[in-house]
């Protein structure tokens, strides 16, 4: 944690402004090891790995910490997938453009391993913050640390350790993944300042019956259930089925026959979906799989959200024919 993140720390029970009680491990550039302290309510949030903690940290094991931390090199060194990810960020962003970040404070909702939120610092948001409840802040620390102005944090969308102190908050993928999205929404959007801007992606309703139908029964009763290594083997069989189907199928057929390929099944996502490599959709396969909850908003549901936080100009477009993007003025 650098400490200059300070300045956007709040204390999630009472607000009150945060403190560094003391620092046990410190980098040079980062608090590895140390305590946080309220100044208003006493309260204290213990700062472990490098990350500041609001959630019950029980739950994580060391040796999970330390396999993220190895995903985590992985991702710094290999980054030839860089070019993709941005314009994958760009698509669920859209109108923003990477123009956009620069000199902002930016918040991510759900930063998971912290891919975006590196974009976000490489467009030169002035800082960053990506927040995450789970495990993926490991990585996302790992990967973001040399960066002087990304900053990641482990907290619960429903109880934000910050200030209402940011232009700008984005969250792709992660709200309808919470207990209850719309109230997700409103805690992000409450950190943004006035006259600041707000993005959200969110799985559609609208064309993602077949999932709410076939998949999600699996989702829930069997996949979200058993351990993580089991179903990262067994979720190489559906993906081996759609990688063969966008490579063989869609990818040819929408390149030589646009016509006939809009008569294919899910044509817009599979098509784009076949863009990535295997591992790319072997991982997407593996996450429509491994959540707990989904929710699927319909276009008139994700309209309330924006009414909802008296947004002006909000822009929602539909994406690749099974989600919902929305960009509004807060
Ligand atoms: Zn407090």
């Amino acid at each position: 944690m650098k400490e200059k993140l300070l300045d956007l720390l709040a204390c999630p029970t009472c607000g009150g402004d945060l403190l560094l009680a003391y620092a046990s491990k410190y980098d040079g550039k980062e608090i590895i090891e140390g305590v946080l302290t309220c100044k208003k309510c006493g309260r204290e949030y213990k700062v472990v790995r490098g990350v500041p903690r609001f959630v019950d940290l029980t739950k994580i094991e060391e040796d999970k910490a330390e396999t993220a931390e190895n995903f985590g090199w992985q991702w710094t060194h290999f980054t030839q997938e860089d070019a993709k990810y941005s314009e994958q960020l760009l698509g669920w962003l859209q109108p923003v453009k990477p123009e956009f970040f620069s000199g902002k404070i930016v918040l991510e909702g759900g930063c998971g391993k912290g891919r975006h939120t590196k974009l976000a610092a490489e467009w030169e948001a002035k800082e960053v913050v990506g927040f995450d409840f789970g495990d993926g802040v490991e990585s996302a620390f790992a990967l973001s640390r040399n960066m002087p102005n990304a900053h990641i944090v482990q907290a619960d969308i429903f109880k934000l350790p910050f200030k209402k102190a940011f232009d700008y908050a984005f969250s792709v993928g992660v709200l309808h993944h919470t207990p209850d999205p719309k109230r997700a929404f409103i805690s992000l959007a409450s950190k943004v300042k006035k006259g600041g801007n707000i993005s959200a992606w969110v799985y559609g309703a609208e064309n993602n019956e077949w999932i709410t139908r076939y998949v999600n029964p699996v989702r829930e009763g069997f996949t979200s259930k058993i351990s993580q290594p089991m179903l990262y083997q067994l979720s190489k069989l559906p993906a081996l089925s759609i990688f063969l189907a966008t490579k063989l199928l869609y990818r040819p057929v929408n390149s030589a026959a646009k016509p006939l390929a809009k008569h294919l099944f899910y044509n817009d996502y599979l098509n784009h979906l076949g863009s990535f490599g295997w591992r790319e959709q072997h991982n997407i396969v593996f996450d429509h799989l491994v959540a707990p909850t989904a929710f699927y908003i319909s276009k008139k549901e994700f309209e309330n959200w924006w009414k909802e936080i008296a947004a002006d100009d909000v822009e929602i477009s539909w994406h690749n024919q099974n989600s919902w993007c929305g960009f509004g003025n807060v």
